[in-house]
């Protein structure tokens, strides 16, 4: 018997005992294409030699040294690396170990941004509903999705919840997708006119939404038209890019393609490329400066900030893209995708919307594509799906549709970068035999 915690306490999980490429492998030999990266993480593929060289050369030369006490070389290799390739006037990187370790910290370092800069009363943090940050009780309490949410109300900190930018299911016929994305953007600044300019610190979002939506981009202007509101009332934007980021929709920073510059961005699992846990907070000069002139010390910290080993592998990880400029296979593989996601369930009587940037792709799933009605959740379709994928070999990222039926069962994509035009073939059978089996 297992004396592991599972996520799910009644299933029986397959061993993985090796990986390949795009494939995992489990005890019995059986491979699985992993089509979701696990959760966007595996963008690299699981046996690049170039990042486990690095970890083992890492270990051997340093395997871990405080961050209160000593820096380390693969720490300020990396965020030089970062830095030379961020947005705007990104500046610093505060490493930590994973997605919502990233988001908390991005949200603890808006409020103290504002202590020191004389703003006390600035406290608000506005997110969008819908919207997942990570599940520590910060990162949970900007998260907008109900489901998520719903046990652990009593411990979650107030925060406000505009509209998504989901157009697919919210713009109305009478709306261009341009006039759509201003309509909700403007929810952003009647929000802040509500809870009073003086007391909002920050907006949070994620440039492309993962896993709560499936891959939704936001409408052209959307995000100009948030930074404008954000600049107007000094409100901080914080950009999670933990799933979207580092090359999975093409482009290193997500918020490129928006050419929309945060004041804080979020990153996390390409990072790492699943080889060492790790994320980052980026921020840019003038925050930094705010608290280096201030009290000079950021109150917050983990023990693995700036790991050496996983600062290493994350390091080797971006040389990688970089050095094979594997962006620009993400836009190419991702174009081929697309074309086939489109050719293959763009009729499907079920298949209501397919949506996506780069490598990352959603497909969502319908009652009824002319009313864009969705499924009953209660059908567990997104799992089943997954269940029925997972037989095949295909290792794909479910959704549940929301319970308020605003959100329809909906799969995420988000294969290695290295997959092939082939292997994406074969993935994309496989989940075609998996729909074929569920509905
Ligand atoms: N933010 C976003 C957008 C995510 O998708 C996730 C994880 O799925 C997180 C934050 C939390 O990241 P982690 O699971 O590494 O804590």
């Amino acid at each position: 018997m297992s004396h592991v915690f599972p996520r799910h306490c009644h299933s029986e999980l397959p061993t993985a005992v090796a990986g390949d490429g795009c494939y995992l492998i489990d005890a019995d030999g059986k491979r699985y294409f992993d089509g979701s990266g696990g959760a966007a993480v595996s963008c690299l593929g699981h046996s690049n030699a170039r990042v486990r060289q690095a970890i083992k050369d890492q270990v051997d030369k340093l395997a871990f040294a405080h961050t209160g006490f000593l820096t380390s070389e693969p720490a300020e290799a990396l965020a030089d690396l970062l830095i030379e390739h961020a947005p705007g006037d990104l500046d610093r990187v505060y490493f930590v170990s994973g997605g919502s370790e990233a988001v908390e910290s991005a949200i603890k370092l808006a409020r103290q941004y504002h202590l020191e800069n004389g703003e006390p009363q600035r406290r608000h943090l506005i997110a969008r509903r819908q919207s997942y940050h990570g599940n520590t009780l910060g990162a949970l309490s900007a998260g907008g999705n109900a489901w998520r949410r719903q046990q652990f109300a009593p411990l979650l900190v107030e925060m406000s919840h505009i509209a998504p930018c989901y157009e697919y299911a919210e713009r109305l016929e009478t709306e261009s997708l341009e006039d759509y994305g201003q309509r909700v953007a403007q929810e952003l600044e009647d929000e802040i006119l509500r809870l009073g300019p003086e007391t909002v610190m920050g907006f949070i979002a994620e440039p492309v939404v993962g896993a709560t939506l499936g891959a939704v981009p936001a409408a052209p202007g959307y995000f100009a038209r948030i930074r404008e509101i954000c600049d107007k009332y000094g409100v901080l934007l914080i950009l999670d890019e933990v799933m979207c980021g580092m090359g999975r929709t093409g482009h290193l920073f997500a918020c490129n393609a928006d050419n929309v510059q945060p004041d804080i961005l979020c990153v996390a699992k390409g990072l790492g490329a699943g080889y060492q846990p790790i994320g980052a907070m980026l921020c840019s000069k003038s925050i930094y400066d705010a608290i280096a002139q201030g009290s000079g010390f950021f109150q917050h910290g983990h023990t693995y900030l700036g790991h050496p080993v996983a600062a290493a592998a994350a390091l080797a990880v971006v040389r990688e893209m970089l050095d094979h400029d594997l962006i620009a296979q993400v836009n190419s593989r991702g174009a081929y995708l697309e074309t086939q996601l489109r050719h293959r369930f763009g009729q499907h009587a079920h298949v209501g919307d397919v949506r996506g940037r780069g490598l990352f792709w959603g497909v969502e799933l319908v009652a009824d594509r002319q009313t864009k009605a969705p499924f009953d959740p209660s059908l567990g379709l997104a799992g089943k799906l997954k269940k029925a994928a997972f037989a095949e070999g295909l290792i794909c990222y479910p959704m549940p549709g929301t319970r308020d039926g605003r959100v329809g069962d909906h799969i995420l994509l988000a294969p290695p970068f290295i997959a092939s035009e082939a292997e994406l073939d074969q993935a994309l059978d496989m989940l075609q035999s998996a729909l074929e089996k569920t509905l």
